[in-house]
């Protein structure tokens, strides 16, 4: 497996750590935020423009390549990072988040049903149906040939009855067992990490480390909807593992959202990568990221809405901290024409602008714990307005 993971320096005060995942498509310097390549596009970015605006790494979603353009495809083209001419490293998930969250949205169950087998369900593009097992997951991903590569899982939606959450984890725990001797088989040069569940419960979240822990993944993920909720979630959540947690085993964070205080919270429980699709999202909508310079803090959420009429004719850009493509040639008030005239450029320019700003952000905390001072800087973001 070409794959390791080091540590490069420690906070003194937490679990915070700058180290280095190596593949064998180039490293990623940690802490690290992976855009989501959901269908292999970051909506409305090419790969230079990811690079651009710092990206070292791209997550494809299983569920939705497998369904299109397919695995035969990818095949042809060697997966999904060649497909979509981004050469650096990738991360693909297992399809189990997509598959749960399914199954919350059927009432009948008949978009999807789980057994221990697996998830059988039908295709939202042409109703035919699907049965993905852990074996099946984990052939379906080494054809999508990320770096980096997810058990096959069960989240636990936070509306089920004890009974079905019970459920839930005990065959999630059974699907990462299979997962990883399907994986072990297929002898693939990818990183396989075991994902913890558990939602809220503590000693549901520490038995699943542990059973992730007793049967040696490379690396770990936090899963479940508890990981992109809120940030005292989030912190709760990783709280509840702290004391377990490995040192030598990269972490990352499954949808983890709440913004730069949701991104602080994880870092400081020790969380080395993690992937977000609302901070394209937000990009599309003109929600726009601002540093702490720029008046940014947690009561804006670090955001401002680029539609509102305060910027029809700001000549300034959006930050005049940041340093992405957008910042440094428009003004706000270009943005904000854009926006209102729903001016396709506009979706473009924000994405650069969000996407920069999250992977600067990181850069900043990583170069705050080589220098070994990073509550300082933690601070000077959340302790303000
Ligand atoms: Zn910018």
């Amino acid at each position: 497996m070409d794959f390791s993971f080091e540590v490069s320096k420690k906070d003194k005060k937490s679990l915070a750590r700058a180290g280095v995942i190596h593949t064998s498509h180039g490293d990623i310097l940690t802490p690290a935020f992976s855009p989501v390549a959901t269908k292999a596009s970051v909506k409305t970015l090419t790969p230079d423009d990811l690079r651009a605006a710092k990206t070292q790494v791209v997550l494809g979603n299983t569920y939705h390549l497998y369904l299109k353009p397919g695995t035969e495809t990818l095949k042809k083209f060697g997966g999904f990072g060649p497909f979509m001419r981004w050469h650096g490293p990738t991360i693909s998930d297992s399809g189990g988040y997509q598959v749960s969250f399914l199954r919350s949205k059927s009432e009948d169950g008949r978009l999807v049903k789980i057994t221990d087998k697996g998830a059988i369900f039908s295709s939202y593009l042409d109703g035919s149906r699907h049965l993905i097992t852990p074996e099946k997951s984990m052939e379906i991903q080494k054809i999508l040939a990320a770096d980096i590569i997810m058990a096959f899982d069960q989240p636990l939606g936070s509306d089920y009855s004890p009974l079905k959450k019970k459920e839930a984890f005990e065959r999630t725990m059974k699907w990462e067992e299979r997962s990883f001797s399907a994986w072990k088989k297929l002898k693939s040069n990818q990183a396989l990490y075991g994902i913890v569940q558990g939602d809220i419960d503590r000693s549901l979240r520490r038995k699943s480390l542990k059973f992730v822990l007793s049967l040696g993944f490379p690396g770990i993920a936090m899963g479940g909807e508890s990981i992109g909720v809120s940030p005292k979630i989030t912190a709760e959540t990783l709280d509840a593992v702290a004391d377990i947690l490995p040192l030598d085993k990269p972490l990352h964070a499954l949808g983890l959202g709440g913004g730069p205080e949701g991104i602080f919270t994880a870092v400081q429980r020790g969380v080395d990568t993690f992937d977000n699709t609302s901070i394209t999202r937000m990009a599309r909508t003109g929600l726009l990221f601002i540093y702490p310079e720029d008046g940014g803090s947690i009561s804006n959420k670090f955001r401002i809405d680029i539609e509102k009429s305060k910027f029809k004719n700001a000549r300034a850009p959006i930050s005049n901290k940041c340093s992405c493509y957008t910042c440094k040639n428009f003004s706000a008030a270009y943005l904000h024409h854009l926006f209102l005239t729903r001016e396709l450029l506009g979706l473009r320019l924000a994405s650069i602008h969000n996407v920069f700003f999250v992977n600067d952000l990181m850069e900043r905390i990583r170069n705050s714990i080589l220098e070994g001072d990073f509550r300082a800087f933690k601070k000077y973001w959340l302790n303000r307005g």
